[in-house]
C-alpha cells in the first residue's frame, strides 16, 4: 500500500513509500482511509521540531481522519465491513483516575496514533476498537476528517473557556485550529478577533476576513494591547508563538481567561506576578477525548463549519505537495485522500 513516511528528525525528510498493508491484531480494525488531515503537530514533526522529539522515526504519520471498516479481527464486535468511523487519536490506559474520568487525553501511558504507532496517511490503518467511532449523521469523508481537529476546538471553546453571548474573544492564530476555534466561539455568541503576524496577512488572515471575523496583525511595534478597544473577556492562543502567550496577559479582563492549545517549541517569559494580582485564569487543553468528538460531529451536522471553505483535498500520491502547502502556510487544511 501506499504510505507517506517521516524518515528522520531532519526537516522535511518524507517521502511516499510502498508499505505492507497491515494485518489486525485480535481487537483490531483495519480501517479504508478515506480522508486524512495534515495537522500542526504533524508539520511541526515533519519540521523537526524539539517538541516533537518524542516521535520515533521512521513513521507513517496521520491522527486526523475517516475511514470505512475494512477487516477486524476476531475479538472485534459491534463493527461491519463497509461502516464509516473515524477515530480517537490518543490511545490511553484505560485505567487510571483521568481515564475512568474520561480524560483520556491526559493518561499518562497515553500513545498518539500517527506519532507513536503507524498512522493513517495511508490506504489502511489498523486501530484498537476501543478508540473507532461511528461516523454519524450522513457526515461525508471529508468532514469525517474534520473531527479530530474540531474535538479539539471543541474542548478549548466550550468545555474549558466556557465562552458565553456577548463575550470578547481574541483568537491568537490563523491556522485551522485558531480559525475552527473563531469559529466556535463566534457560534456560542462570542465577539471574535482573530490575530496573526505580518506574513500571515496574505493567505491566513484573509481567510479569517473571508470567514466574518475582524483580524489585527501583531508584531513586536504593534502589540496587541495596543489595538483593541477594551480587554478580552477571552484568549485563546493556537499559534505556538511563545511571544504571544508572554504577551497575553496585557489584552485580558481582570479575572478573564486565557486557553492555551498550542504548544512551543521553547519555553515562555511568564508574567506570573501580573496574572496572579489580575486573577486571570489559565486553561491548558490539550487534544481530546469521546465526548468532544460526539460534540465536534454534531457541530459538523449543525454547518457551523464551512468545510469547504477550510480544506484543499490532494492525492495521497501527492502527499509531499500537500505538505508543502503546510510549511508554507498557502492552504488552512491540506486532506489527502487515498486513491481507490
Ligand atoms: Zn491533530
Ligand atoms: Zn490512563
Amino acid at each position: 500500500m501506499q504510505a507517506l513516511c517521516l524518515n528522520s528528525n531532519q526537516p522535511k525528510d518524507l517521502s511516499v513509500i510502498e508499505a505492507p498493508v497491515p494485518e489486525p491484531g485480535p481487537t483490531e480494525v483495519r480501517l479504508r482511509v478515506k480522508a486524512v488531515g495534515i495537522c500542526g503537530s504533524d508539520v511541526s514533526a515533519a519540521l523537526g521540531k524539539p517538541n516533537f522529539d518524542f516521535v520515533i522515526r521512521p513513521r507513517i504519520l496521520g491522527h486526523e481522519f475517516s475511514a470505512t471498516v475494512e477487516s477486524f479481527g476476531e475479538k472485534v464486535e459491534g463493527l461491519s465491513e463497509g461502516d464509516p468511523v473515524c477515530a480517537i487519536a490518543i490511545h490511553s490506559c484505560h485505567t487510571c483516575d483521568n481515564c475512568r474520568a474520561g480524560n483520556t487525553q491526559i493518561c499518562e501511558d497515553r500513545q498518539i496514533l500517527g506519532f507513536h504507532m503507524s498512522g493513517a496517511m495511508a490506504d489502511s490503518v489498523c486501530v484498537d476498537q476501543r478508540y473507532i467511532i461511528p461516523l454519524r449523521y450522513g457526515l461525508g469523508f471529508v468532514e469525517g476528517s474534520l473531527v479530530e481537529p474540531l474535538a479539539v476546538a471543541s474542548r478549548c471553546v466550550l468545555k474549558m473557556c466556557e465562552i458565553r453571548p456577548g463575550h470578547d474573544v481574541i483568537v491568537s492564530g490563523c491556522g485551522i485550529i485558531g480559525l475552527l476555534c473563531a469559529l466556535l466561539a463566534r457560534a456560542a455568541g462570542g465577539n471574535v478577533t482573530v490575530t496573526g503576524a505580518s506574513w500571515d496577512e496574505e493567505v491566513r488572515l484573509q481567510k479569517a476576513r473571508d470567514l466574518g471575523f475582524s483580524t489585527l496583525v501583531v508584531s513586536d511595534e504593534t502589540p496587541l494591547a495596543d489595538q483593541i478597544p477594551r480587554l478580552a473577556d477571552r484568549f485563546i492562543e493556537a499559534s505556538g508563538a511563545p511571544q504571544a502567550l508572554a504577551a497575553a496577559s496585557d489584552s485580558v479582563q481582570w479575572g478573564g481567561l486565557i486557553g492555551i492549545i498550542a504548544t512551543y517549541g521553547s519555553n515562555i517569559d511568564w508574567p506570573a506576578t501580573n496574572i496572579v494580582r489580575r486573577e486571570q485564569k489559565i486553561h491548558p487543553c490539550m487534544a481530546a477525548a469521546w465526548d468532544d468528538f460526539e460534540a465536534a460531529m454534531k457541530h459538523l451536522r449543525d454547518g457551523i463549519i464551512p468545510v469547504d471553505d477550510l480544506v484543499e483535498t490532494f492525492p495521497l500520491s501527492r502527499a509531499i505537495d500537500a505538505f508543502e502547502a503546510s510549511f508554507e502556510k498557502t492552504t488552512p487544511k491540506a486532506v489527502m485522500i487515498p486513491e481507490d
